[in-house]
């Protein structure tokens, strides 16, 4: 109860309060001149209309002095809670010392987070460090391309992996790749076992498993299946902007099987799925099987910009000097957060709390799909949970506009939730993990009370 206690003190207590519709005055200010001084290009400012303030554990204060219950957490990054004290004082100790100077020049802060990290990670690895999720994955694909001295990566409908020039190719959404001008080179693209919408007719999720790896199987064996030697295999182990898809049990250990067989790399993009937010340090733990290399970002840096690959040691001793820049990787700032992140997981006994209450939530959102018809899919583990918004729950057809429509009333409401999958409607929980169970429930609540409103309007 105490630990519950200092969960709770660490978010506004009064979330979610509404005294003004959003956005109020002072918000609207803020996003006009937004507009004026901006790219009208930005998205989340259309849907979310408010500024921020400031925020605290699971909670945001607008502008206005309206308060919201984040479900959001910075796009899976605040895991362990905005404005935690245990990681703004390990910031502040940094920002006293240096900010930034030559990034591969090792410091006290560098080998602390360095040791931390190597201590929770599920292979013996190495390291390098990269800036942001795509620089992370792409400096993965690099090393996988000189490390096999092969050309081409498989990458998997639904993937997401950043938009940099070089990485879009394996990103899968249509209009992403459209704006880069990158050519669609080196990756082939397969289909992820998606359970609720498996894209072969498969009796159930475990064959919808094993039907995914027969017709990777048969790219790699088949000399005329028109593929290219392949690297390496990238994989969301649970698929984020995709849908908060989790796979069947057999998918990545028999993708780890077929990287063996075939002599290619697996590269696990851990960059939503990690730091805890499953319930686990990494999510491939849930499938018990070890990536060649991993991406690694978001979280880690609890909310300055870091990020890594973490890759066999072997591959080391192949890499020439240069193999990967970039001015501001590993910002001490940056490795200071992280480090303090991981203590504070480690100290609160963080991954089994979040695999407890995501549990529970799940069972929440579960309960909510028996009852509502617009509810069609509900999947997840720990705070990765997708709930999918259908029109019609036989014939599951996606509805985009019903879940923009929760979305927004949820907003109204104090909730802030964001959507994802190929469709754009699947809701996703990614609360901060230390969010109160009280507020948890007050936003399960409001949940329900918006399904149940919007499956009576539809
Ligand atoms: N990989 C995954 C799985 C992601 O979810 C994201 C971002 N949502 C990225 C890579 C790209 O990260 P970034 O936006 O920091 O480039």
């Amino acid at each position: 109860m105490l630990v519950e206690d200092k969960f709770e003190k660490l978010s506004y207590e009064e979330a979610p309060k509404i005294i003004v519709k959003p956005p109020g005055e002072k918000s609207k200010l803020l996003l006009n001149l937004q507009k004026q001084l901006e790219t009208e290009s930005v998205v989340y400012p259309k849907i979310f209309q408010m500024a921020i303030d400031s925020a605290k554990g699971a909670t945001i204060r607008d502008v206005d002095g309206n308060y919201y219950i984040d479900w959001i957490a910075g796009i899976a990054v605040m895991n362990v809670g905005h404005s935690n004290p245990y990681i703004i004082e390990s910031i502040k100790n940094q920002l006293d010392k240096y900010v930034h100077w030559m990034s591969e020049i090792p410091s006290d802060i560098r080998v602390e987070f360095l040791k931390k990290l190597h201590s929770i990670l599920p292979m013996r690895s190495k390291v390098m460090t990269t800036v942001t999720g795509a620089d992370a994955c792409e400096a993965a694909i690099a090393l996988a391309k000189w490390v096999t001295g092969k050309q081409n990566i498989i990458a998997f409908d639904g993937a997401y992996h950043g938009v940099h020039q070089g990485i879009i190719s394996a990103t899968a959404k249509r209009e992403l790749q459209h704006y880069s001008s990158m050519p669609y080179i080196g990756v082939v693209r397969a289909p992820y076992p998606y359970p609720y919408r498996c894209p072969f007719r498969a009796r159930d999720e475990e064959e919808c498993g094993e039907l995914v790896l027969e017709y990777l199987e048969r790219l790699l064996s088949d000399p005329y299946s028109g593929v290219g030697e392949i690297a390496g295999i990238l994989v969301e182990p649970i698929q984020g902007e995709g849908g908060y898809i989790v796979p069947p049990k057999n998918f990545l250990k028999g993708l780890r099987e077929l990287a063996d067989k075939y002599s290619l790399l697996l590269i696990i993009d851990e960059v939503q799925s990690g730091v805890g937010r499953t319930g686990k340090w990494w999510a491939l733990e849930h499938f018990g099987v070890a990536p060649d290399i991993m991406c690694i970002s978001k979280a880690i840096g609890g909310g300055i910009p870091i990020s890594f690959i973490a890759f066999k040691e072997e591959f080391d001793n192949k890499l020439p000097e240069m193999f990967h820049l970039g001015t501001y990787r590993a910002n001490p700032l940056g490795l200071a957060a992280g480090k303090a992140v991981i203590e504070y997981i480690q100290n609160n006994d963080l991954l089994e709390r979040t695999s407890k209450l995501g549990d529970y939530a799940l069972s929440r959102f579960l309960e909510m799909k028996e009852k509502y018809e617009i509810i069609g899919d509900v999947r997840g583990k720990g705070f990765m949970i997708g709930i999918e918004i259908v029109d019609d729950k036989d014939k599951k057809k996606p509805s985009q506009k019903l879940a923009n429509m929760i979305r927004r009333e949820l907003f109204q409401r104090g909730i802030l939730m964001h959507t994802c999958g190929h469709y754009g409607n699947v809701m996703r929980f990614m609360a901060p993990l230390i969010i109160s169970r009280r507020h948890l429930d007050i936003g399960l609540d409001i949940f329900e009370n918006v399904i149940r409103e919007v499956t009576e309007k539809k």
